[in-house]
């Protein structure tokens, strides 16, 4: 536990940014807050970083020379050491669109530029809050599910699940109140937390992403839909 602590008491932050002075700002404001901050100019920079500082989170631009945002992500996602590892998307670009395709290769959250820095502070430290796991720890099962606190671990079946870290908050939501529907807000709060503003369709994208994760082929789906409600931990079919 004595790491956990010393990792909460000053992450690092890998900054992956093209343009010089906005990756300036980002390093004071950062480190004023009390963050350790590494840099990367470009998508092949921050994929040799990533693996020499070993960051808590990447704040990643998504307009990079050399390798994209997306494809920096991409390839983080499908490596084992960094495939939790916790992603903020910086996307130049408003659309809803691109949101949803940030989301979709796998980060955990995206902010637009351009993004007035308190918001973004507010994201990295939630999303830090949701990663490094909650303080009262035990197993909590469900069917075949079950997720172990103390190791971070979720199996289904004996089979182990890769959930990233916002994956993983509403995973031990859900095992915490099994047959309970929640609305989008009520999953808002109780896992990104009320300090922060989230679109609603972004609990859609994550329910996704978790379903793909636990739900193998010939499985039940784990995870009911109502419609015009929420979602809830409570299969179909019985
Ligand atoms: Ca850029």
């Amino acid at each position: 536990m004595a790491e956990a602590y010393a990792t909460l008491a000053k992450p690092t932050i890998l900054v992956v940014e093209d343009e010089a002075p906005l990756l300036t700002l980002l390093r004071y404001n950062l480190e004023k807050q009390g963050f350790r901050v590494e840099e990367a100019a470009d998508g092949q920079e921050a994929l040799l970083r990533v693996a020499e500082a070993r960051p808590d989170l990447v704040l990643l631009d998504w307009m990079l020379p050399a390798l994209s945002g997306i494809e920096v992500c991409r390839q983080l996602r499908r490596r084992p050491g960094t495939r939790d590892l916790p992603i903020i998307m910086v996307t130049a670009r408003t659309e809803d669109q691109d949101a949803v395709r940030a989301l979709d290769t796998g980060a955990d959250d995206y902010i637009a530029k351009p993004f007035v820095m308190e918001a973004l502070l507010a994201r990295i430290r939630a999303l830090l809050r949701r990663s490094s796991g909650v303080a009262v720890k035990g197993t909590l099962t469900y069917r075949d599910l079950t997720m172990d606190q103390d190791a971070h671990r979720v199996s289904r079946g004996g089979r182990a699940l890769h959930l990233g870290p916002t994956e993983y908050r509403l995973m031990e939501f859900f095992l915490s109140h099994p047959g309970r529907v929640f609305t989008r807000e009520q999953l808002l709060d109780a896992v990104w937390g009320r300090d922060i503003h989230v679109e609603p369709r972004t609990v859609d994208v994550h329910i996704r992403r978790l379903r793909k994760a636990i739900n193998a082929d010939h499985e039940p789906d784990l995870i009911r839909t109502v419609r015009s409600a929420g979602y809830a931990l409570d299969s179909e079919d019985h």
